[in-house]
């Protein structure tokens, strides 16, 4: 079968020549769907967060099951399924309570489809256990595979901030890519206050207006922290959700948290924070959540299905994945890019 390959730093491939897995046990083999394009699968290319092993790309999947191993009940052949991308232990305290993105032996194993094993970007997947699975009913896995990350991931962010996001509050979005406008739509319909969003282009800015913005900042604006203070008044922005996570997008999200508020960095940027004592208003919780659980991911299956969250979708075919990763290296992708097997 063919796959998109990650053979080592910069070096992605096109093959064709992988054998088709064979569910055992308490395996899933799925036919993908649909495979998203993640800006961490760039990190992963670029700078080597995962390193010395050779494995199919993709953890953002969602397909038909084909095959179940022995072990396997409750799913036939056809059933549309999402796949849960943090693949944990399965027995410790957090993966019993369906939070695998915090399982306690994340440090020792390999742990997802697309990140060390091998992932969706290929014409079938292996799944190691049913547990991993979500059934999205009559939702096209195609359009429904980004909802595994690109929904899931800002979804668990703005649920841990729900409290604070009332009706006379702000809050900030820092990146309107694949996450970012999937977090503006979740914001519009499950919170009150208004959003004020932040990107580094035009058409982006436009588009978050589209999806529920009040206010669009350019983050490259050396005055960004002025205009948005301009908008919020001496309270500030009570949640800052920043889908970048460099040192620049750090910065301005200190510069605009109010106090007693949340700085959530979701963004891997590789930026750097240096506390000191009157860096903060007092009270701030920093926090950076690593996607989300499994339960909540039947949540946002649930947004969708009520079509309050939409995401925008390209699709491409696996041959082209290279020239996909070059097109959101430059920013130019709108909403999600998916590859389609
Ligand atoms: P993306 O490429 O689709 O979108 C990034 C957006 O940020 C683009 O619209 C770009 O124009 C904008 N941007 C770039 N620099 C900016 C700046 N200085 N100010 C404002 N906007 C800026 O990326 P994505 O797939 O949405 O991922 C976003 C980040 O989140 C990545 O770093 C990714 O690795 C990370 N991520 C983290 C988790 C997690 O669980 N913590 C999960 C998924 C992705
Ligand atoms: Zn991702
Ligand atoms: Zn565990």
């Amino acid at each position: 079968m063919k796959a998109v390959r990650f053979f080592g730093h910069k070096d992605v491939r096109v093959v064709n020549d992988i054998e088709r897995p064979v569910p055992k046990g308490d395996e899933v083999l799925l036919k993908i769907g649909g495979a998203g394009v993640c800006h961490s699968d760039l990190h992963i290319i670029d700078e080597g967060t995962v390193v010395g092993t050779v494995f199919t790309l993709g953890h953002e999947n969602a397909g038909w099951i084909e095959e179940v191993g022995e072990n396997v009940e409750g799913y036939k052949k056809g059933d549309a399924v999402l796949v849960y991308g943090p693949w944990g232990c399965g027995h410790c305290k957090p993966c019993q309570q369906s939070k695998e993105n915090y399982c306690d032996h994340q440090s020792e194993q390999a742990y997802g489809g697309g990140l060390g094993l091998d992932g969706g970007m290929a014409d079938y997947m292996l799944v190691p256990s049913s547990r991993l699975l979500v059934p999205i009913y009559d939702l096209d896995p195609v359009i429904a595979a980004p909802l595994t990350d690109a929904a899931l991931t800002p979804y668990s962010a703005i649920k841990r901030s729900l409290p604070k996001l009332m009706a006379d509050e702000y809050v900030v979005v820092i990146g309107v890519g694949g996450l970012g406008h999937v977090a503006l739509q979740i914001l519009r319909e499950i919170s009150g206050a208004e959003i004020i969003a932040c990107d580094v282009t035009e058409n982006k800015l436009a588009f978050a207006k589209e999806l529920g913005a009040a206010y669009v900042i350019n983050s490259k604006d050396a005055d960004a922290a002025e205009q948005i203070q301009k908008i919020t008044g001496i309270k500030k922005a009570k949640v800052v959700l920043d889908f970048v996570g460099a040192t620049s997008t750090i910065d301005l999200g200190t510069k605009v948290v109010s106090l007693d508020g949340d700085l959530t960095i979701v963004g891997l940027g590789g930026g750097h924070y240096q506390y000191s004592m009157n860096g903060l208003p007092f009270g701030v919780s920093m926090t950076n959540p690593y996607w989300g659980s499994r339960t909540e991911l039947m949540e946002v299956v649930g947004l969708a299905r009520q079509k309050k969250i939409h995401i925008e979708i390209e699709k491409h075919r696996l041959d082209d994945a290279n020239e996909v990763y070059d097109r959101m290296r430059q920013g130019k992708i709108k909403g999600r890019a998916v590859l389609v097997p």
